[in-house]
C-alpha cells in the first residue's frame, strides 16, 4: 500500500486538530471548571477520534491485527459519536441518555462479527451503523435548539452533524458501488483526499458546535439571571421597567395595552403565622396560578415583597378587569394549603389601561396604583 504524502499530511492535520481540541476542553474542565462533564466529555471524544481514525488509516497493513483496524477502529469512531450522543442532553443541563446510542453500537458490532471481515458489506455496514450514529446526535441536538431558537437556526446549528452524516452515508453507498480495496484511507484518490478534507471541517465545526452551545447556554442564563426574580421566576423590576416602555411604544402604535397591580392582603399576617418559608412557598404558587389564567403573551413581574404586575398586551380596561377577577376568583376557589393547614391567599387588583394623551408608562402605573390603594381602602380581595 502507498503511503501518499497528501493523504498523510490531511490526516496528521485531523489528529493534530483533535488533540488541540482535547488540550482546550482538558483546560476548560480543569483550570475554569466551566461546564466540567461535558468538556470531559469532549475531551475523551477527540481522544477517541485519535485513536479511530489513525486504526482506520491502518487498515490492510501486514504488521497491523486485522481485529485492532477494523472491528477496533469501528468501536472507537462509534464509542465516540456514542458518547456524544448520550452525553448531549449534559448541554441543556438534563440527565444523559445511553440506551439508543449503546444499543446501536452494539447492534452494529454484532452485525459486523456476521459479516465476513472487510467485506464490501462489512465496510457498508460500518459506516452505516456511524451514520446512523451520527443522526442519533443530530435529532438530539435539533430537539434541544428548537426550545430556544427557531426553526431555521436550529437546523443551521445542526448543519455539522446532518453534514457528517452524510458523508459517511455517501462513504457506505460508496463501498457498495465501487471496489472496497481501492477505499484504504490512505490511498492516493480523490475521494480519498475530499474525505479527509471533509472530515477535518468537521472535526473542527463538531467542537466549534459543542463550545457555540455552552456559549449559548451561558448567554440564556445570564438573560434570566439579569430579567427574572429568583424566588417565583417571574419577571423581576428591571424587566419589568423594559415591558412596560415596550407597552407604551405598542400603545403609540395604537395597539391596547393594560396593567394589573396585584397585591397580597395582610401577607405580613401570614409570615408571621406561619413563617418566612410559608410566605415564599405562598408568593411561588400565586405566580403559578396567575399564570394558569394569562396568554403567553402576557407578562407577569414582581416589583418586590408580595406586590405583582400583570401586563396584558391588546387588552383594553374591561379586558384586563375579566383578567384580574379571574385570578381573583381562582384563589378563592384553590384552597392554599401549608404544611395540612389552610390559609385563605386573598389579593387585590388595580386596573389601568394606556389612553390617548398618556405621555409615558408613568402615567398608567400611577393609575393603577390609585385603584389598587383604593381596592385595599374598600376592605381588600376586590378589582378596582
Ligand atoms: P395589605 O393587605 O395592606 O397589603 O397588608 P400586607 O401585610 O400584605 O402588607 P405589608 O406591606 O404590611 O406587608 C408585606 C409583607 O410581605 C411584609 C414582608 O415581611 C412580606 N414579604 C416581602 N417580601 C417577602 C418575601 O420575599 N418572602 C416572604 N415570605 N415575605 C415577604
Ligand atoms: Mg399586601
Ligand atoms: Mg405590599
Amino acid at each position: 500500500m502507498s503511503m501518499a504524502p497528501q493523504t498523510v499530511t490531511l490526516l496528521l492535520l485531523i489528529n493534530t486538530l483533535c488533540l488541540l481540541a482535547c488540550t482546550a476542553w482538558l483546560l476548560m474542565a480543569r483550570v475554569r471548571h466551566f461546564a466540567r462533564r461535558v468538556s470531559w466529555v469532549m475531551a475523551a471524544v477527540n481522544v477517541l477520534l485519535v485513536l479511530g481514525i489513525g486504526l482506520y488509516a491502518l487498515r490492510g497493513r501486514p504488521d497491523w491485527p486485522a481485529l485492532l483496524t477494523h472491528e477496533g477502529s469501528v468501536t472507537l469512531l462509534m464509542a465516540a459519536f456514542g458518547l456524544m450522543c448520550s452525553f448531549g442532553p449534559l448541554i441543556a443541563l438534563e440527565a444523559p441518555r445511553w440506551r439508543a446510542p449503546a444499543g446501536l453500537v452494539l447492534a452494529t458490532l454484532a452485525l459486523l462479527l456476521l459479516l465476513p471481515q472487510g467485506s464490501r458489506w462489512w465496510l457498508t455496514v460500518s459506516a452505516l451503523g456511524i451514520t446512523l450514529m451520527i443522526l442519533l446526535i443530530c435529532h438530539g441536538v435539533y430537539i434541544r435548539l428548537l426550545r430556544v431558537v427557531k426553526a431555521a437556526t436550529a437546523l443551521l446549528l445542526t448543519l455539522p452533524y446532518i453534514l457528517l452524516s452524510l458523508m459517511f452515508a455517501l462513504r457506505g453507498l460508496g463501498f457498495v458501488l465501487l471496489d472496497p480495496s481501492q477505499q484504504g484511507l490512505l490511498t492516493q484518490s480523490l475521494t480519498n483526499t475530499l474525505w479527509l478534507w471533509t472530515g477535518f471541517l468537521m472535526v473542527l465545526l463538531i467542537n466549534a458546535q459543542v463550545a457555540f452551545m455552552l456559549v449559548l447556554r451561558l448567554v440564556l442564563q445570564l438573560q434570566q439571571l439579569i430579567h427574572q426574580d429568583a424566588l417565583t421566576g417571574a419577571l423581576n423590576r428591571r424587566a419589568f421597567e423594559l415591558a412596560m416602555k415596550q407597552a407604551h411604544a405598542a400603545h403609540e402604535r395604537g395597539q391596547a395595552q393594560a396593567l394589573v397591580l396585584v397585591d397580597m392582603d395582610h401577607f405580613k399576617r401570614l409570615n408571621d403565622e406561619l413563617g418566612h418559608p410559608a410566605g415564599d412557598e405562598a408568593l411561588r404558587w400565586l405566580v403559578a396560578r396567575v399564570r394558569e389564567v394569562l396568554r403567553e403573551v402576557d407578562t407577569i413581574a414582581r416589583l418586590g415583597g408580595e406586590e405583582f404586575a400583570l401586563l396584558l398586551h391588546e387588552s383594553d380596561k374591561q379586558g384586563a378587569f375579566q383578567v384580574a377577577e379571574r385570578v381573583r376568583a381562582r384563589l378563592r376557589q384553590l384552597d392554599w394549603q401549608w404544611q395540612g393547614r389552610p390559609w385563605p391567599l386573598r389579593a387585590s387588583f388595580g386596573v389601568a389601561a394606556w389612553e390617548a394623551g398618556d405621555s409615558g408608562p408613568e402615567r398608567v402605573l400611577a393609575r393603577a396604583d390609585a385603584a389598587l390603594y383604593e381596592a385595599k381602602r374598600q376592605g381588600r380581595d376586590r378589582v378596582c
